[in-house]
């Protein structure tokens, strides 16, 4: 389909794109693109006016910042990915970006615009709240950092308010007793994820002693399995715990799996999740 008429508007810095974006009050950003535009031509989305903020070389950065590494919100899934500084100190993140979509998607989409975008199906957003990554969100006032618990409200809604944008996302690097792991299920290769499992687990004598447990696409946002985390915090062993991860959940039924086999494969990927974790 078409989409409804809008005015463009290219963005030079971040503060002409939160300037241009205060202009209109249904004005979006636009990013790779690869989620706002497929919205725009079903007619989901019928923003006024384009903010074009996909060409801001000065917003696609990876850098050590300390005990975090920041990554700028207009970093492609592909730099994710290619990240060297992310392989060696959050290898959770590249390795992730680099399970999006296909090449196309991952050359054009962003780390920002699929964090903001809220899609309960993305990858990314499980990852962050696994980590408790931070999302730092700048509005006219100035800059806010709003930890990846509090980030995603709902379906396709987060904390990212009228006239704000994602700046940067912020992660912790990982010490050695932290092992991690993200498994995604998908009908065809490129696909989004049917179900899919983030785990970060602290090791002690080849057993988990904590683990945070992120479930992509088995609610209306991103979810923590605090259930099977708290099992384990007090010793019980994987393969029961993993029996917990569905608890609380409300997956959807649609073309690619009932509720159903979703509540079935979050426990089954969450057991391969965390068992992989343990080795890695
Ligand atoms: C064929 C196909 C397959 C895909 N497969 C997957 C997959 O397997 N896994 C997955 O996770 N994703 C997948 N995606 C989605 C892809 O990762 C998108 O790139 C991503 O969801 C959105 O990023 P974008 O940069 O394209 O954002 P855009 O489409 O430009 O924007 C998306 C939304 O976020 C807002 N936005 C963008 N940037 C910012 C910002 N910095 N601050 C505030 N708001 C912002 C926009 O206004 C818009 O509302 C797929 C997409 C396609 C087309």
């Amino acid at each position: 389909m078409i989409p409804a008429g809008f005015d463009y508007e290219v963005a030079d810095s971040p503060a002409h794109a939160l300037e241009l974006l205060g202009s209109s009050a249904d004005a979006k950003l636009l990013a790779g693109g690869h989620s706002l535009l497929p919205a725009m031509k079903l007619r989901v989305a019928r923003p006024s006016l384009l903010v074009d903020i996909g060409r801001l070389a000065e917003s696609s950065y990876v850098r050590d910042a300390g005990v975090q590494v920041a990554i700028g919100a207009l970093t492609r899934h592909k730099d994710v990915r290619d990240a060297p500084l992310l392989r060696e100190h959050c290898p959770i993140v590249s390795f992730t970006a680099g399970e999006i979509g296909d090449p196309q998607v991952r050359h054009r989409g962003t780390i920002g615009g699929s964090i903001a975008h809220g899609d309960p199906a993305s990858d990314l957003p499980s990852v962050m709240l696994a980590l408790d990554a931070e999302l730092v969100v700048r509005g006219s006032e100035g800059e806010r950092i709003v930890p990846a618990r509090e980030f995603f409200t709902g379906v396709f809604q987060t904390a990212v308010g009228a006239g704000e944008m994602l700046v940067e996302i912020r992660v912790p690097k990982l010490g050695a007793s932290t092992g991690w792991s993200y498994v995604k299920m998908t009908r065809r290769a490129q696909d989004w994820a049917t179900v899919a499992v983030a785990a970060i687990v602290e090791r002690s004598n080849g057993s988990i002693e904590r683990a945070a447990i992120a479930l992509t696409n088995m609610g209306g946002t991103t979810l923590r399995a605090t259930a099977a985390e708290e099992a384990i915090a007090s010793g019980t062993p994987i393969d029961e715990a993993a029996a917990l991860i569905p608890e609380g959940t409300e997956p959807p039924s649609d073309y690619a799996a009932s509720a159903e086999f979703r509540l079935h494969l979050a426990e089954v990927l969450g057991k391969r999740a965390l068992a992989e974790a343990l080795e890695r």
